[in-house]
């Protein structure tokens, strides 16, 4: 790669940049020790810690040095891709810095540390009333923040997505979902009735050893092509990846004591994400376009590395003598029938539960109710049962109780209105990215095969990875893959997948 970066007045932005970039690294890793090692007791004192580096980057970012930078490398004309990509990503920054007021935030805050606890307990007690009150008051919050935010003719839910996924739209959305939905309900209960996938198996009880369970999650991680070098493998309730910086990514995995497949896929999963930011161009780091570009774009590599890898037949003939050499009860299955417990299909209430046949369908769900609570009249009072109907109309199923209905993600609670339409999009770009690569001649089953997983990585490397969040993620899934999404790949993916088999 060339220099990316030439032109004086983006040079001069990106030297004015780097103590923010310092910040962040440091509350990443912040980040990283909450997640895994921080002492309970430092809750408090982390949280007032970390709140005062916040409200330091704000002023940094809106800082008259970096605002003049920023505003003299925005009329350069003649910039090349990463320059502009600079501009592009720090102007939004800025914008969101100077639309929001930090009183709304401090407001956010506070709601969201009460509205946990609450939907903790209700959660807890399947009692929707008793979350009620704290929804209401993050959705009056949310709109006000996207009243904000609002682009003219732009919906307000089209505020809130944007801050998860740049440029999408709800117009978007519901031409996207509105294809997809159908089809995938159609094709779900097709692979139902075909009989072929088991709807339970007899290892989700087996219990195992948690150091065998962490051996076998490190020779997987060495098979996909993690650099250990470069990140970590740590366990914690929840999997997720941080990246600190380019050469420091981490990732963690979560042991439940039986059912060896969780484990393992969440590893795949995060690996998937993990890849993505180490293979960001070197010389993007420590600049604003030196990570991942979005949510989506980011779950469209977890998912490529958890379903279109890890979760199927070649990988698992490849996997199965590691799994029954440290997992005992996993002998008693031949590798296929291993295969046909990691890639079950059932009716699912729980999204996080579900398969990837019906896994977008949780999504649109998701997307129908909060599109309404945002920009139609729908009350809060009124979810659980938009909720249920919802469920039944697009997965034949009703949850037994709000637990494992509307009460059953973190999400909201969390003030993260907007987020979810990212999953169902990196289902659908991991699809699409298979289908990319194969037109170019790739062949993910011989990359298996063969021992030669480094082909498919460096094909995400070029297309989408090393790019960091140089190009807006609509304009580098069309660079990468030739199309804007398309859900008709996901389609013939599973329809490939789980209907020929
Ligand atoms: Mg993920």
């Amino acid at each position: 790669m060339e220099k990316p970066f030439t032109n004086p007045k983006v040079l001069e932005l990106l030297k004015a940049y780097r103590p923010l970039w310092a910040i962040g690294y440091a509350q990443s890793l912040m980040g990283w020790d909450l997640g895994t090692y921080m002492p309970p007791g430092a809750a408090r004192e982390r949280g007032e810690a970390s709140g005062e580096l916040r409200v330091l980057a704000r002023r940094l970012l809106l800082s008259p040095e970096l605002l003049s930078a920023y505003r003299a490398a925005a009329k350069e004309e003649g910039l090349n891709d990463y320059e502009a990509g600079v501009v592009r990503v720090l102007g939004r920054e800025i914008e969101r810095a100077e639309k929001i007021p930090p009183e709304l935030i401090a407001e956010e805050a506070r709601a969201v540390a009460e509205a946990r606890v609450a939907w903790e307990r209700a959660k807890a007690k399947s009692d929707f009333s008793l979350f009620k009150p704290h929804l209401e008051r993050i959705v009056g919050i949310a709109r006000r923040k996207a009243e904000l935010l609002a682009k003219p003719g732009g919906t307000l839910y089209d505020a809130l997505l944007d801050l998860f996924e740049e440029g999408l739209t709800v117009r978007q959305l519901d031409s996207l979902f509105g294809d997809l939905a159908p089809k995938l309900s159609a094709l779900y209960a097709k692979i139902l009735d075909s009989g072929a996938w088991p709807r339970s198996h007899p290892l989700e009880k087996e219990p195992y050893e948690k150091e065998a369970a962490r051996s076998l999650n490190m020779l997987l991680l060495g098979l996909l092509g993690y650099p250990f070098d470069r990140g970590r493998l740590d366990e914690t309730a929840h999997p997720f990846t941080q990246a600190i910086g380019r050469d420091d990514v981490r990732i963690t995995t979560s042991y439940h004591g039986r059912d060896i497949r969780r484990t393992l896929g969440g590893t795949a999963h995060e690996f998937g994400h993990a890849l993505y930011e180490l293979q960001v161009d070197k010389a993007l780091a420590a600049t604003p376009i030196g990570g991942g570009v979005s949510l989506g774009v980011h779950e469209g590599q977890s998912r490529f590395w958890e379903n279109i890898v890890w979760r199927t037949p070649e990988f698992t003939r490849r996997f199965y003598p590691s799994v029954a050499a440290l997992v005992p009860a996993a002998r008693r299955y031949t590798p296929e029938e291993f295969y046909r417990y990691i890639a079950m299909v059932r009716p699912e209430t729980i999204r996080i539960e579900a398969d990837e046949v019906q896994y977008p369908l949780h999504i649109v769900l998701r997307y129908e109710v909060e599109k309404r609570l945002i920009d139609g009249d729908l009350r809060v009072d009124e979810l659980p049962q938009l909720w249920n109907s919802l469920m039944e109309e697009l997965l034949h199923i009703t949850p037994p109780d709000d637990a494992h209905g509307v009460l059953q993600d973190v999400h909201w609670s969390l003030g993260l209105i907007g987020y979810f339409p990212t999953y169902a999009l990196g289902s659908m770009l991991a699809a699409q990215m298979l289908h990319a690569y194969q037109r170019g001649g790739g062949s993910v089953a011989e990359d298996i095969e063969e021992g030669r997983l480094d082909r498919v990585a460096a094909w995400q490397r070029e297309k989408i990875h090393r790019w960091g969040a140089t190009y807006p993620p609509q304009r580098l899934i069309e660079l990468a893959t030739g199309e804007p999404l398309n859900p008709r790949h996901y389609l013939e993916y599973l329809e490939a997948k789980y209907l020929s088999a």
